[in-house]
């Protein structure tokens, strides 16, 4: 076994916080493992828990279509910061999100992405604390460990407020041509 079969592996198994006792899928993650770009969202949703899948629900099917818009369809690793559905969903509790990183970490390792997009208010604050959606949205820090980030609205926020989605949509297409 690989180093990344080893990492699925574990992720799949994984029994070290309570959401385990409820999901019916580990949501891993989807795309290359040779991505330019990390997109990461919260947890998976009833959707996602059904189908193992992220983003496949109707925000992610918007999510999916702002990155098709944008040229990154096929270049993007999407994944979350909690691998596993909260009941009802429910935000992440932070020792959900705090014991759930290391496998985002060793994701990231291995893809060596160019630039992490965090999706959402608390998936932007797990990768960078002092991120505030509306002042930051869009714009390019640079991580500790040398990665660009950014940070976007989530799409479940953008089905409510239409009005922000060119806004993403305009985000996402200066990152393909960045970092596509
Ligand atoms: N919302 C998220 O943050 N992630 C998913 O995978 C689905 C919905």
């Amino acid at each position: 076994m690989d180093y990344k079969q080893k990492l699925n592996a574990d992720i799949l198994w994984c029994e070290r916080c309570p959401l385990h006792a409820t999901r019916t899928n580990v949501v891993v993650g989807e795309g290359p493992l040779d991505a330019t770009i990390v997109v990461i969202g919260e947890a998976p949703g009833a959707n996602e828990d059904q189908e193992g899948i992220p983003f496949c629900g109707r925000s992610g099917n918007l999510l999916r279509e702002l990155l098709e818009a944008a040229g990154l369809k096929d270049k993007v690793f999407i994944t979350n910061i909690v691998k596993c559905r909260p009941p009802e969903n429910r935000d992440p509790a932070p020792n959900e999100i705090v014991t759930c990183l290391m496998f985002l970490k060793r994701q990231i390792a291995i893809i060596k992405p160019k630039i992490i997009v965090g999706v959402g208010r608390i998936s932007s604050q797990a990768i960078r604390s002092d991120f505030k959606m509306s002042e930051d949205n869009g714009k390019i820090f640079k991580l500790k460990n040398g990665m660009d980030f950014m940070g976007i609205y989530h799409p479940a926020y953008l089905l409510r407020d239409r009005s922000k989605i060119d806004v993403v949509k305009g985000q996402l297409i200066k990152l393909g041509d960045q970092y596509g």
